[in-house]
């Protein structure tokens, strides 16, 4: 089983939530995704590891309400745990250094682009916009 350690709402419809799973924090990569299963019977979804945290065992995942298998993970709150939780999987993002880049995302891609481990990689002038606001990393 796997624990929720945090859960919210971020923006309409949009959800935040931290999941304990010690040994995806520990491997995954930009890039990769999980298969979340709520519980017995449940649908398997495909969501993207937004961030990680290999000390604390954690993993977070930030999605969009769209159908039955969204919604009820939304409710879900923080102590409660989902039955299955499999990754990483799909392959990581080919990362180089290509000196000062920028980064544009808006919407539910914007905290996928400011907690990115890419961004740890980009060099303090880098930007990243969104909603025409630009946040200095
Ligand atoms: C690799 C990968 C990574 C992903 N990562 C993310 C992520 O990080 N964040 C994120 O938000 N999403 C992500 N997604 C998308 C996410 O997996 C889906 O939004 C989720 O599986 C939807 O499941 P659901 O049961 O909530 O919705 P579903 O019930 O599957 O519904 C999906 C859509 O179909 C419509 N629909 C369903 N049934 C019908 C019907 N009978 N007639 C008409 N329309 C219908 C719904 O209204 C809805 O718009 C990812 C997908 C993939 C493949």
């Amino acid at each position: 089983m796997f624990p929720i350690v945090e859960s919210r709402e971020i923006a309409k419809n949009v959800f935040f939530q931290k999941i304990q799973a010690p040994r995806i924090a520990k491997k995954r990569k930009a890039g990769q995704f999980l298969i979340i299963r709520k519980g017995e019977g449940g649908e398997r979804i495909p969501l993207t590891i937004v961030d990680s945290d290999p000390i604390g065992g954690t993993v977070t995942i930030i999605y969009q309400v769209v159908g039955k298998s969204t919604a009820e993970l939304s409710k879900m709150k923080a102590g409660e745990e989902l039955q299955d939780v499999v990754g990483p999987l799909g392959l990581a993002t080919h990362i180089e250094n290509f000196g000062t880049v920028s980064v544009f995302a808006a919407a539910s891609g914007r905290p996928r682009c400011s907690r990115s481990p890419l961004r740890s990689r980009m060099p303090a002038t880098s930007w990243c916009p969104s909603s025409g606001r630009a946040t200095r990393n």
